[in-house]
């Protein structure tokens, strides 16, 4: 039996560092299957988006098409644009033995526990409030309302922290990140995956010679 890849859920709030450490990760474990789920939205592209890497673009009548058809693990309108994750996609990726992360929030990470309860849910949070806050304040020239709201939304999404699995505070870069290999490699070795990994092995090692 070929070994399956596992499937795990990292979500933050934003200003968490959440999408740095998934490419850290990829990048240091380059030789692992592992991918970045690509999401489905009806949005438009933005300048130096690439349909099939930033996300699928479609349709909002294809999208609703693929509603219907139970296509979407988990789906959400987020701004007035459909969002989802394709679960034909995953679960293709899965049975080749590739590692899935979603990066996705605690509504899409709660719509894909209830049908995937094997996943791996991780948390991603900032250090502090004022780092966060900090964080959020040097992307850009945004008005106090809008860096305002932002923290409100973090607050949201801080809110359901215990519902994860995992939780990694990310203070320390270089630390956080290995947290988040340590996380992924203890699921690796768990007995299901090292079962399905080295069945060769034990039917030897319980043969009756
Ligand atoms: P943007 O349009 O800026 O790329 O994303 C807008 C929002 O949609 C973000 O909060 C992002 O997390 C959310 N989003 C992106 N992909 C998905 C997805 O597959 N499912 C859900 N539920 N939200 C998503």
């Amino acid at each position: 039996m070929a070994t399956s890849g596992n499937l795990f859920i990292l979500s933050a709030p934003s200003g968490a560092g959440k999408s740095s450490l998934i490419s850290a990760l990829l990048k240091q474990q380059s030789e692992r299957p592992m991918q970045v789920s690509v999401s489905h939205t009806t949005r438009s592209p933005r300048p130096g988006e690439e349909n099939g890497k930033h996300y699928h673009f479609v349709s909002v009548d294809e999208f609703k098409r693929q509603i219907n058809n139970n296509h979407f693990y988990e789906w959400a309108e987020v701004f007035g644009n459909y969002y989802g994750t394709s679960a034909v996609a995953i679960d293709e990726q899965l049975e080749k033995g590739i590692d899935v992360f979603l990066d996705i929030d605690w509504q899409g990470a709660q719509q894909v526990r209830m049908k995937r309860p094997d996943v791996t849910t991780i948390f991603i949070s900032p250090p502090s409030k004022a780092e966060l806050e900090q964080r959020l304040r040097s992307r850009g020239q945004d008005s106090e309302e809008v860096i305002q709201g932002r923290m409100a939304q973090a607050r949201s999404e801080c809110s359901h922290y215990q519902e994860f699995d995992y939780i990694i505070v990310n203070d320390d870069f270089e630390q956080a990140l290995a947290d988040l290999t340590t996380i992924v490699n203890n699921q690796r070795l768990k007995r299901s995956q090292q079962m399905q990994k080295h069945q060769l092995l034990f039917d030897q090692l319980l043969a009756n010679d």
